[in-house]
């Protein structure tokens, strides 16, 4: 059992409507379970494969989930560059070694089945890189055609072509990334199609398995720290509301410190 609840004035939706930010305030929306009817122990989790569906007691997919076996990824031990900076326990987990290449597969993975459980017909995003290119996998494998909004001339190439080699109808536009995130919204709105972006509350909720994952991968046991690229820091937020809820279940005693890490040519936070 979930809610949908704003993160800014606290506003209540129920998971069955098709909503992406609050009426009220505008403000983006975060999925708080009923930690109480959460029943289900360690040891059950860990008789279960590492992947994103081990913890699927915490995300919100009811039924069969559109998965390509996401997740699952390798931690290694860094041990050569642990001894140079001093730090014997140094880890990497490699998100790379998902479906498409990236972590945004663990955010689609659940984002594309809510889609299906919500009865949509058609999914879309604004990307110009990894975004787009999981989002055309899922689609695909979902059936579902996939729609990607880019502003023209200002893509990785390579990721445009994943998303086209899955069959998504990818449109150039004139402007500039933002404005392609409000079309695309636009078009969500008005003709019915599933939004993906990271303002969707669903994909957070695959991506915080990461840090679940990791703590599998330690023995149970929690970094002192977990350092995360930044782009818009809506994967760093969900790791570390991954580790609150693990928290609330008794799993975890304490919380690593989030480092979070952006380029300095692309530093909106
Ligand atoms: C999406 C992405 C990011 C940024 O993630 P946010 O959730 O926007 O902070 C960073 N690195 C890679 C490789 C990504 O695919
Ligand atoms: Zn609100």
């Amino acid at each position: 059992m979930y809610r949908l609840v704003c993160v800014h004035c606290g506003a209540i939706y129920s998971p069955d409507q098709i909503i992406y930010t609050c009426n009220r305030c505008g403000h983006l929306l975060t999925v708080e379970y009923d930690m109480d009817g959460i029943d289900v122990s360690r040891d059950e989790w860990n008789r279960r494969p590492l992947s994103v569906w081990r913890y699927r007691e915490l995300l919100p997919v009811r039924g069969e989930p559109v998965s390509l076996q996401e997740g699952g990824t390798p931690l290694y031990h860094l041990k050569k560059i642990g001894k140079e900076l001093g730090l014997s326990e140094l880890y990497a987990k490699h998100e790379g070694m998902n479906p498409t290449g990236s972590f945004k597969d663990r955010g689609m993975t659940v984002g594309v089945s809510m889609a299906c459980e919500l009865g949509m017909k058609s999914v879309a995003c604004a990307s110009t890189g990894n975004t787009s290119a999981s989002l055309a996998a899922y689609a695909a494998k979902a059936g579902v055609p996939c729609v990607v909004l880019l502003p023209a001339g200002k893509v990785a190439l390579g990721k445009v072509a994943q998303a086209l080699m899955h069959g998504a109808r990818v449109i150039s536009i004139r402007g500039n990334f933002d404005r392609a995130l409000e079309m695309v919204h636009e078009l969500c709105i008005s003709h019915g199609l599933y939004l993906l972006n990271s303002v969707n509350p669903y994909r957070l909720e695959g991506q915080k398995t990461i840090g679940f994952e990791a703590i599998d991968q330690l023995g149970g046991e929690v970094p002192d720290r977990i350092v995360l690229p930044v782009g818009n820091a809506g994967n760093i937020s969900a790791v570390y509301k991954g580790l609150r809820e693990l928290e609330a279940l008794g799993f975890i005693d304490r919380l690593p410190m989030m480092t979070g890490i952006q380029a300095a040519g692309s530093q909106p936070v």
